[in-house]
């Protein structure tokens, strides 16, 4: 099944770039993730790549250490082996792969965005309110904080000025985008008011320092692209990643799958027997890389993008 240009991907990537699995551990492993999975190390696999396993725990208040353990038992059952980012190294203690671990590093990237970054007290109710105007589903920051000369102070976050203008860059399976991060969100929230690095800041620089150059991912963050393209720049990235954003999944009949039911959770399909490569072979199905959910090993996965 024909996705895009394999070739044309290759062309604009070093020799064995560097992709990622960056999970956020905010819940167990579903169909979902393992679509993601299948599409990252296909990839990799495809363009002779490397995969690297990044734990996104930057929201503390959602991620829990029992649903990261989960993701990792998970993920060794499916097969899936990072080549940077080993499972027993997340196991054995601190990472600098793990966002939590690496809060010094986005204190030092924050040092980097200089005189752009301000201090903000608004309250998510100042942003969501009449103040705040709703762009496509997001809410645009109303620029309240930005000359008010806060000092830090618990209990404040930290944002990033952002111009106007336009981010572009070429999704390989999607095509020329075109995104304009200050009408989409405003003013870009770097920390929020419990001190917690926020996911596009923290994407970015993560991107960055682990030396990303193949971002794969589903087409619900499409529309973050331009602010990390933006923020990148900004913290002195020489040239851009590759993008490819991929379908999200969905039942055969073209409905939701609901998780209710049982029927995307990798727990409930090992409990009800499953193997792993039926698994894998569903998730490539539902997400339109292989007519019928046929049972696909680790390493079946490159096939799946050859000759595309
Ligand atoms: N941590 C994000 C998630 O689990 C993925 C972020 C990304 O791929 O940029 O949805």
């Amino acid at each position: 099944m024909h996705q895009f240009d394999l070739c044309a991907l290759a062309a604009r990537l070093p020799p064995r770039p560097l992709t990622r699995f960056a999970p956020s551990p905010t819940g167990y492993l579903h169909l979902g993730h393992a679509a993601n999975a299948v599409w990252v190390w296909g990839l990799a696999r495809a363009l002779g790549g490397r995969v690297l396993l990044r734990l996104e725990d930057h929201d503390r208040s959602r991620c829990r250490r029992a649903y990261e353990a989960a993701l990792l038992e998970d993920l060794e059952w499916l097969g899936l082996e990072p080549d940077i980012g080993a499972v027993a190294e997340f196991r054995s203690g601190a990472s600098p792969l793990r966002q939590s671990d690496s809060g010094s590093e986005y204190a030092v990237a924050l040092e980097r965005l200089g005189a752009g970054v301000f201090v903000c007290d608004c309250s998510r109710k100042d942003v969501t309110g009449e103040a705040g105007d709703v762009v496509n589903q997001e809410t645009r920051y109303p620029g309240r904080c930005r000359d008010r000369g806060l000092e830090p102070a618990p209990g404040r976050g930290l944002r990033l000025r952002m111009e106007p203008g336009a981010e572009r860059f070429v999704d390989a399976r999607l095509g020329s985008q075109e995104q304009h991060p200050a009408e989409q969100s405003g003013d870009l929230l770097l920390r929020d008011r419990l001190g917690q690095w926020t996911y596009q800041f923290a994407v970015a620089v993560d991107d960055l320092r682990h030396g990303v150059d193949l971002i794969v991912r589903g087409e619900d963050l499409l529309g973050s692209t331009g602010r990390q393209i933006r923020l990148g720049r900004l913290l002195g990235r020489p040239a851009l990643p590759a993008f490819v954003h991929h379908p999200l999944i969905r039942n055969p009949g073209g409905g939701k799958l609901s998780k209710s039911r049982g029927d995307t959770g990798i727990r409930e399909l090992r409990a009800a027997g499953a193997a792993p490569a039926e698994v894998l072979g569903r998730a490539a199905w539902l997400t339109g890389l292989q007519a019928e959910p046929d049972p696909l090993r680790p390493d079946d996965l490159a096939k799946l993008f050859a000759g595309s």
